[in-house]
């Protein structure tokens, strides 16, 4: 769909479902800042055009306001502002202590799956729960500041789970037109790299999403590897890529779904990356411009 495509009653009526998910999560705090303004905030790193045709639009104040939700609403202007991306920040900080609730077996396509797991570290003890946590933030104030709505999957970094099948559900509820969950891997200390993994076929799971989802991850991956400095995965996938049929947080999304293994926690070159705050700053913009590119194609 085009970005000057007018909002037809589906995205009326899922951001009006999303005005009312987004007080419940984001209440405790907005990450708003007072430079967020479209071209003033350095954070907006999208190069991204103004949208081309304000004839739609109703004035200055966003375009929502024939359904009331327009008045305090994030949505506004900007080249993304008719979508929205449901950012999912793996695991979670309470995870490690609740191993009875997170191992307890969820819907994940043609076999359960647990709700969850603990996830990374790196050898310094910086844990992927946090650092999907971080970089997740990161990436929601860039694709807001170009207009998204963006949706996370969690609240903060202290509770348990969601499960995944959860995880997927959020993002099919508000009828996501991108959804990308977070992650680092704990793979071998030697290799080193990231790779994007994309939901395979599973019969009366995934049909639909296959597609639209590889075209996502090809996005994605392009943008990554110019703006994060690192590699392709050097120890599993293919240039980058990884297709997968047993994750369910995949198999159970009904919208375009990737994962984003930003690189190897138990690699040393790789660590010094994803704990580096800058660095953090940088791979953000870069997962941000992939997401907008996905988002941007008609
Ligand atoms: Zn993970």
């Amino acid at each position: 769909m085009p970005v000057s495509a007018p909002p037809g009653p589906r995205s009326r009526a899922t951001r009006a479902l999303y005005s009312a998910s987004l007080v419940v999560l984001f209440a405790a705090g907005c990450s708003s800042a007072p430079g967020a303004a479209p071209g003033a905030d350095p954070t907006a790193a999208l190069p991204l055009p103004a949208p081309e045709d304000g004839s739609s639009d109703g004035g200055p104040t966003g375009t929502d306001a024939p359904d009331g939700s327009g008045g305090d609403s994030p949505m506004g202007d900007g080249p993304l502002h008719d979508r929205i991306v449901v950012i999912d920040p793996g695991h979670n900080g309470g995870n490690a202590s609740a191993a009875t609730e997170i191992n307890r077996l969820v819907p994940a396509g043609p076999r359960e799956k647990a709700c969850d797991t603990v996830g990374a570290e790196t050898d310094s003890g910086y844990a992927e729960h946090l650092f999907n946590w971080e970089l997740s933030l990161l990436v929601k104030e860039r694709l807001e500041a170009d207009g998204a709505t963006v949706v996370l999957t969690r609240e903060d970094d202290e509770g348990v789970g969601p499960c995944i099948d959860e995880r997927a559900e959020i993002g099919n509820e508000v009828r996501a037109d991108a959804a990308l969950s977070i992650h680092a891997d704990g793979g071998p200390a030697s290799g080193r790299g990231f790779h994007v993994i994309v939901p395979g076929e599973v019969e009366g799971f995934t049909e639909d999403i296959v597609a639209p989802s590889l075209l996502l991850a090809e996005d994605l991956r392009r943008e990554y590897r110019e703006g994060s400095d690192v590699p392709y995965a050097d120890y599993l996938a293919e240039d980058g890529l990884d297709e997968r049929t047993d994750l369910g947080g995949l198999n159970m999304s009904t919208v375009p779904k990737v994962f984003l293994e930003a690189g190897n926690m138990r690699n040393a070159e790789d660590a010094a990356l994803l704990e580096d705050p800058e660095w953090r700053e940088r791979a953000a913009s870069a997962i941000a411009r992939g997401l907008a590119m996905y988002l941007m194609r008609d």
